[in-house]
């Protein structure tokens, strides 16, 4: 398979990404053969991780591109009072919502939810941090990373932590597109917030439900950099190798990294 040859935007996601074949298709614990989402669990355990170092809680997180998944917020919900999660296509939107608003028909979660619960030391809190989870999101809005003010027309309060997993690759069709959207979602954070990221290496499409999304090709150093250059100190970051072998992408590992915001932007 081959990347698009032109790159998939965020018009492309709103009309051919559907939400329900994407989480199918990645978000469960195991496939239909039974073999182990190594990746999933890999990611999991870097948030949990990540939501552990010193220093990272807070009232507000804002979850950039958060697609129709809860995974990514299931550590951070132990750490910050309230998430605002923020994605550009309304089909992932009104995913999130369903689960949200435990709506007939929303994705089971539970598998994934008890995973993390095990990482962090007791299976048994998996309702707990559901109803948790459910309770802290207060908003879920529209965002297109690649505008000044993301959430435009609406300004919100710089926050205590951003997060973003899987998106600013999937948003940008060349580095210096990600690099403006690294300060674009800079801005909504306050001087001495985090960053917590997952981004994908070297990889330059995935694929699912007879789609093919494109994905820029970041290196390790190119993100590190981009980060530093958009205010920020990085002050952990970790790559998980990924296995070759998996037809539906490219992709050969995936960075994970917490930053902090600088009180003023000096790179
Ligand atoms: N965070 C989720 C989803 C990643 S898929 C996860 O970890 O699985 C990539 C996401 O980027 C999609 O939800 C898509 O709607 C979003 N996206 C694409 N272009 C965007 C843009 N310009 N601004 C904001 N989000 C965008």
């Amino acid at each position: 398979m081959d990347a698009p040859a032109v790159f998939t935007d965020a018009d492309f996601y709103q009309q051919s990404f559907d939400p329900r074949e994407y989480l199918k298709e990645f978000y469960g614990l195991s496939d239909s053969q039974g073999r182990a989402n190594t990746f999933l669990m890999q990611n999991l355990r870097s948030l949990v991780k990540m939501f552990s170092l010193d220093g990272l809680r807070g009232d507000t997180l804002i979850d950039i591109g958060c697609g129709p998944t809860i995974y990514q917020l299931l550590s951070a919900c132990e750490r910050f009072q309230q998430i605002i999660a923020l994605d550009y296509m309304d089909q992932n939107r009104r995913e999130l919502q369903k689960w949200l608003g435990n709506e007939a028909g929303a994705f089971d979660w539970r598998a994934v939810v008890k995973y993390v619960c095990e990482l962090e030391g007791d299976r048994e809190k998996w309702a707990e941090k559901e109803e948790k989870l459910r309770g802290k999101v207060k908003q879920v809005l529209k965002c297109d990373v690649t505008k000044a003010n993301p959430t435009d027309p609406v300004s919100l309060p710089p926050a205590d932590c951003l997060l973003s997993t899987l998106c600013l690759e999937a948003a940008c069709k060349d580095l210096a597109t990600f690099r403006s959207a690294l300060r674009n979602i800079a801005a909504l954070l306050k001087p001495g917030g985090h960053l917590v990221m997952l981004t994908v290496l070297r990889e330059t499409y995935y694929a699912f439900n007879k789609q093919v999304f494109s994905c820029l090709h970041l290196e390790r150093n190119a993100v590190v950099e981009a980060v530093e250059a958009a205010g920020f100190d990085v002050k952990f970051s970790e790559v998980q190798p990924y296995e070759p072998g998996d037809v539906r992408t490219d992709c050969e590992g995936v960075l994970s990294l917490v930053a902090c915001k600088r009180a003023s932007i000096t790179g």
